[in-house]
């Protein structure tokens, strides 16, 4: 199974757009991969994770022709993650599509809320071109052969926030974004899950600082949800840990974070990033 990180950062980017900061002029400065794009990542070529106002830019970075993608999960509907006027640009008239070219767009509450919005302006030939399924936490379903389970995140809770165990043929990855240290409710479904994870990616919005209190991760929180996979048998020495989605508030560089996370045993994402499991 394939991950491709297209975009690492958390909502403001880095460097953040209106900002400053020491953080921000630093990467601004050293540039490549200390300049990270709003949060968004594409399994196998098929299954694409968020819809921040960014995609448009990764599809053109990463050479991504999004015609052909027909299932995109959403973790929630804060800005970085879920950009909802977006699906307008898929209608009759701005979108060229061969008949039953869908779009399924598998998303909680909130979020379906304001896609539906949008997707009312579509006219009766373009309604079939974006499919929205709504979920809740801790449902699963299965999409173009993959088996997603949808937990519950520590995280705005008005957002119904959810992360994803995506599953094929005998791979797994987690995909933990944006959320602080799971839920008990959530260990407690990951033990039902059951299935040892080739690949754990874990929000890491506040990267070196040193709290693991909260709505986001910080490498030491990592650390600790890591130590628990252990323990459940849901990952092993084989297992991938990847620290992703940052802010500038973390007050690191890539290159700074990847100094302690290189030592902690997490690979630092960016954006372009390509990992095989
Ligand atoms: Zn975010
Ligand atoms: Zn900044
Ligand atoms: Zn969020």
């Amino acid at each position: 199974m394939k991950i491709q990180y297209l975009g690492t950062a958390a909502a403001e980017g880095i460097p953040a757009i209106f900002c400053q900061c020491e953080t921000c002029k630093k990467s601004r400065k050293a540039g490549g991969k200390n300049i990270r794009t709003r949060s968004q990542a594409l399994i196998d070529d098929t299954i694409l994770i968020d819809l921040p106002a960014d995609t448009y830019m990764h599809s053109l970075v990463n050479n991504i022709d999004l015609s052909k993608i027909h299932t995109c999960i959403i973790t929630h509907d804060h800005g970085d993650h879920l950009y909802p006027l977006e699906i307008a640009n898929r209608r009759n008239g701005f979108a060229h599509l061969d008949d039953g070219d869908t779009l399924d767009i598998y998303v909680t509450t909130p979020g379906y809320n304001k896609l539906a919005l949008v997707k009312e302006k579509f006219d009766d030939n373009s309604q079939h071109r974006v499919q929205l399924h709504k979920i809740e936490q801790f449902e699963s379903f299965v999409a173009q052969g993959y088996e997603i389970n949808a937990f519950k995140a520590y995280h705005s809770e008005l957002c119904e926030p959810v992360f994803y165990a995506i599953k094929k043929d005998e791979k797994s990855i987690l995909y933990a974004h944006d959320t602080g240290i799971f839920l008990e409710e959530t260990w407690d479904a990951l033990k039902k899950y059951g299935t040892k994870f080739d690949l754990v990616s874990l929000d890491c919005t506040f990267s070196v600082q040193p709290w693991t209190e909260g709505e986001h991760m910080t490498l030491k929180s990592n650390a600790i949800v890591r130590d628990r996979l252990f323990e459940m048998g849901l990952a092993d020495e084989n297992t991938v840990f990847v620290a992703n989605h940052f802010t500038h508030n973390g007050m690191a560089t890539h290159d700074e974070i990847k100094k302690v996370a290189d030592e902690m045993g997490f690979i630092t994402s960016y954006d372009g990033m390509v990992i095989e499991v």
